[in-house]
């Protein structure tokens, strides 16, 4: 066990090698203790998006160190914490006028289903039932596992999990099936909420739909009063090409949870935004309506600081354009596998490529996951694919050299499928 103490997320210590310790971020790149620099392709789990340690997002944490640590958010509030809930405000989709912090992904999806059950609870017309997609993650507390789908991550655990009905994955060609199936669970009314991942499914294996399928299920959500939660958690923050996913299918959610990218990927903050409607509902001189959630860390002034300096790169750095161009490189390198019999399913939006290694047994746990992994990582890359699904996500500041060899090696571990067959 190597003298450590540490037990690894989503890791199986009995068959895993010691993990390598980072001892320095910069770019695009992590760097080891012993001095190997490994390109991370995955913006260390889809967090990172200008880049690690960018000077801006640093000086903003160095700033507030000076003179704010954690403060109490109920009853006391802070300027980071303000300034940040405005700028929210003012670039998410419009109508979502509230701001509610919290610390991880997770956590702001749980905030997000309270609210939803909250609202209608508070309205005097309840309604329990959650609708989510197929192959869907939204995290690993228990009713963010229990709007996930169901599987190996999750299997021991469901005992806990509560019910939730379920719409297939809007699969190319395959659409009206799931707008149908939204149509039916909406007829009598008892449905809250449709919590979704909008455009990309990502630990669900990077899968993708139509824009066109967001805004329909909207449409009907909407006729039948049914609230749409948008978790933008991995897609938020110019990964799919646009500031948040929805704005391709021109619509407003009622709730977004953002997090990852949210402070550029430096610090642990979250935000769940919710329109007036959802707020008003649980404002009253009646304090049985109060949102009863909170978490020690809500709000960390030093994060909503660094968050705030995210905010301005945002405005300030060119990023839309690199977003632009990192997508179109993205599609322009990943197209040299599109007639490659050793893939399907070669795929891109915005920032994301993904492709699917033709296997014997898919999935995640397919063998071959573990093997590309410590293939990838000899080679200097961070890549950790979902089971035969590879996918590149880096941050915005990889250029297209790093991207031509990223992809050059991903052509050569594809000979390691072939034992796997
Ligand atoms: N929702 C989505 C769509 C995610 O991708 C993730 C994390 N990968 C989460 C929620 C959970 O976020 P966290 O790991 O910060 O709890």
């Amino acid at each position: 066990m190597n003298g450590s103490a540490v037990w690894h997320p989503f890791t199986q210590h009995a068959v895993e090698p010691a993990p390598p310790a980072i001892a320095r971020t910069d770019g695009a790149y992590l760097e080891t203790r012993d001095g190997r620099h490994i390109l991370d392709a995955i913006s260390s789990w889809w967090v990172v998006t200008h880049g690690h340690r960018h000077p801006r997002i640093m000086e903003a944490i160095r700033n507030t160190t000076e003179t704010l640590d954690q403060v109490i958010f109920a009853g006391l509030t802070h300027e980071p914490a303000e300034e940040l809930a405005s700028a929210l405000v003012a670039m998410a989709p419009s109508g979502l006028d509230w701001v509610f912090y919290s610390d991880s992904g997770s956590t702001s999806v749980e905030v997000a289903l309270k609210m939803a059950l909250g609202y209608f609870r508070n309205i005097g017309a309840p309604r329990s039932r959650i609708v989510v997609m197929g192959q869907s993650y939204h995290g690993d507390t228990i009713g963010a596992m229990s709007v996930g789908a169901r599987g190996v991550f999750n299997a021991a655990y469901e005992p806990l999990l509560f019910e939730v009905d379920t719409i297939p994955f809007p699969a190319a060609g395959r659409e009206q099936a799931t707008l149908d199936a939204f149509e039916a669970l909406s007829r009598d009314g008892q449905t809250a909420a449709l919590i979704v991942e909008p455009l990309v499914l990502g630990a669900g294996g990077m899968r993708m739909y139509r824009a066109r399928v967001l805004a329909e299920l909207r449409r009907i959500a909407e006729r039948s009063g049914t609230l749409v939660i948008a978790d933008e958690v991995m897609t938020g923050w110019g990964r799919t090409g646009t500031l948040f996913a929805c704005e391709q299918a021109g619509i407003s959610p009622d709730i977004l949870c953002t997090s990852k990218g949210l402070t550029g990927g430096s610090l642990p903050l979250a935000a769940t935004l919710a329109t007036d409607a959802i707020f008003r509902a649980h404002y009253s001189t009646d304090r049985t309506r109060t949102f009863f959630h909170s978490s020690s860390y809500t709000a960390n002034p030093i994060a909503s600081a660094a968050a705030l300096a995210n905010v301005g790169i945002w405005k300030e750095e060119p990023v839309a354009e690199r977003v632009a161009a990192l997508s179109w490189m993205q599609s322009e390198k990943v197209a040299r596998f599109s007639k490659d019999p050793r893939f399907e399913n070669v795929r891109t939006k915005g920032t994301i490529a993904a492709l699917d290694l033709r296997v014997g047994s898919a999935g995640y746990l397919a063998e071959v996951g573990p093997r590309l992994r410590a293939f990838f990582l000899e080679r200097g890359l961070l890549v950790r694919p979902l089971g035969n699904v590879i996918y590149v996500l880096p941050p915005f500041c990889v250029t297209s050299d790093e991207l031509d060899r990223l992809y050059e090696t991903i052509d050569e571990a594809a000979a390691l499928a072939s034992d796997s067959r």
